[in-house]
């Protein structure tokens, strides 16, 4: 029996979404993102009750912009039977860590900015940053979430989104993830994909999969000292970082060292 499992979600990695009109608040088109996104959250909430998780915490983690950012989820359609985290600022919500989380999933993921065949790729901010790095390795944003999970040795189970994303996660933290991919990339605003019905009922079979296999990858957790690097666009982009403790600049790059991820984005990335 797992105790807890947190479901870490975002939405350009859901199915039949392809351009930001349906994931940016106020859009015409964002109000359809919004229903597709509930449908495959709950599809994965429904799979970890069918596998007898006692606790599920569920966080959205896509920034919509302004008094959308962190709740996209529709309330009146969500899955009955877990906790659902809104307006959380992203890769800070680290409740389940430190009370006891058996295994993370990624939902809805995206690729890391720059990626040929990733559908909306970005990390973290599509204007201001280009590439980030934990200790060395080139990471998105499932790479951030995962070193985040590791500060607390909690291993990532599974991960849905494009097929780039799938792979980006495979390849960071090894062949045990159990991935669910709903669509394919043309172009990086151009989709193949599965139907939503069909993406649900892969997600619910692949997340049962995962939760009763349970082999799970190790969790990303690089030695001490551990390193994050971020190349930024602009160097006005820079400055409000700078100010915070810790954080330096070595050419394009912002550099914060500490004895975990969890201090050194703790520094970084600052709630407002
Ligand atoms: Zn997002």
């Amino acid at each position: 029996m797992l105790d807890c499992v947190a479901i870490y979600c975002d939405m350009e990695g859901v199915a039949g979404i392809s351009v930001w009109d349906q994931v940016n608040g106020g859009s015409p088109q964002y109000e359809e993102g919004r229903r597709l996104y509930t449908g495959e959250v709950n599809a994965a909430v429904r799979a970890c009750k069918k596998a007898g998780v006692k606790r599920i915490v569920v966080v959205d983690g896509h920034g919509a912009g302004g008094q959308w950012s962190f709740k996209s989820f529709l309330p009146e359609l969500l899955e009955p039977g877990a906790e659902y985290v809104f307006s959380h600022r992203w890769a800070r919500y680290v409740e389940p860590f430190q009370t006891g989380c058996d295994a993370v999933l990624f939902l809805g993921a995206h690729a890391m900015a720059g990626t040929p065949d990733g559908v909306l790729c970005h990390t973290v901010s599509t204007e201001g940053w280009h590439n980030a790095w934990v200790s060395g390795t080139l990471v998105g944003e499932s790479g951030i979430l995962a070193a985040l999970c590791g500060s607390w040795d909690v291993p990532v189970a599974f991960v849905s989104g494009d097929e780039a994303t799938c792979r980006e996660v495979r390849e960071l933290l090894g062949p045990e993830i159990t991935q669910a991919v709903v669509k394919w990339s043309i172009h990086r605003y151009a989709i193949r994909t599965l139907s939503h019905k069909d993406a649900c009922d892969l997600i619910e079979a692949k997340v049962i999969e995962a939760l009763t296999r349970r082999t799970f990858a190790l969790p990303f957790k690089p030695e001490p000292p551990v390193e994050f690097r971020v190349e930024i666009t602009n160097p006005d982009k820079m400055s409000a970082f700078l100010r915070r403790p810790g954080v330096v600049q070595d050419g394009r790059c912002l550099v914060v060292t500490g004895p975990s991820f969890w201090e050194v984005w703790d520094s970084f990335w600052w709630e407002v």
